[in-house]
């Protein structure tokens, strides 16, 4: 991820840092390339504004450091510009509160939302946490099968879903099990769709108001660059989410989804996938991925 926007900033600073000192022109010039190299990482063009601009007055207005020079300066500014449109500091997942703590997670079918929660629930494990994984996606006994696999595989229990009963019975039966089991952590995967739809949404508020989870979850395919921003829009709006996994990450050259989803919903993301594998799910770190495009 990220690899052209890298590169095209690389040059950019390069050519910078050879004027020595710089004038508004050269920056003006810079920041023009940098919008460019946003753009053509797939980023929303209103969030590349709202990023130029804010680079611009700070960078004009030079907050001068004295360790720095010029182009370095500019380069500390972007980075930091860049950490705050990833979302600031990294959003661990919230658990706190009535226990078995309870994440839902929602998305469309096809995002990845079964192998993730099987994901999310080998991470929990790994920190202590004794998570139950129920699959609620009750539509697609597929589903409900693919997850008792999974679950099999890490570890981790699976609540015996019966598909003839409506999820939101189900969710609620599994959380008291897991309370009396002794787990502490119940991972929901709810129905996936092909489209967002008043159905499914009405599912899922149906869900949330019964199970008062501690975090909603929004599980998006970052391939799909801006469709999974605008796929967020829509269930941030009906459910406000807590946060968003990203998946297929490391197949995502351009990052424009990474780059745009906490701008333009005001939702972190908190997890990316990084591959089919039930252990490629890495906590999100703005800042280290900053580092990463700056190089
Ligand atoms: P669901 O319909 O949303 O439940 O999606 P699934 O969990 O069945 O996943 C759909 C496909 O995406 C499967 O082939 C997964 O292996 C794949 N997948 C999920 N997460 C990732 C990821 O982070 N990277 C890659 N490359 N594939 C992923």
């Amino acid at each position: 991820m990220f690899d052209n926007l890298s590169d095209r900033l690389e040059s950019v600073f390069k050519r910078l840092k050879g004027y020595g000192r710089l004038s508004e022109d050269n920056i003006q010039e810079g920041l023009r390339e940098v919008r460019l190299a946003l753009l053509e990482a797939d980023v929303n063009f209103r969030v590349v504004k709202d990023f130029v601009a804010r680079v611009r007055e700070r960078a004009v207005g030079r907050e001068v450091m004295e360790s720095l020079t010029p182009a370095q300066q500019v380069v500390k500014i972007v980075h930091d510009e860049l950490v705050a449109l990833l979302g600031g500091r990294n959003r661990q997942l919230d658990l706190s509160g009535r226990q078995p703590a309870v994440l839902l997670l929602v998305g469309l079918q096809g995002s990845g939302k079964t192998t993730t929660a099987a994901k999310l629930a080998r991470w929990l494990l790994s920190k202590g946490r004794a998570p139950y994984l129920v699959p609620a996606d009750v539509y697609r006994p597929a589903a409900v099968e693919q997850l008792r696999v999974l679950g099999e595989r890490i570890g981790v229990p699976v609540h015996p879903t019966d598909t003839s009963r409506p999820p939101v019975e189900t969710a609620r039966e599994a959380v008291a099990r897991a309370g009396l089991q002794g787990l502490d952590t119940v991972i929901v995967d709810t129905a996936g769709r092909l489209h967002v739809d008043e159905a499914l949404m009405g599912e899922l508020r149906d869900l949330k108001a019964r199970l008062e989870p501690q975090e909603i979850l929004l599980v998006a395919d970052a391939m799909t660059g801006q469709d999974a921003v605008n796929i967020a829009g829509k269930f941030d709006a009906d459910l406000s989410l807590t946060g968003v996994i990203l998946t297929k990450v490391e197949g995502d050259a351009r990052g424009g989804a990474a780059l745009s989803i906490q701008a333009v919903t005001g939702t972190p993301i908190k997890f990316v996938g990084v591959g089919e594998k039930l252990d490629q799910l890495e906590p999100f770190h703005p800042e280290r991925i900053a580092d990463r495009i700056l190089g």
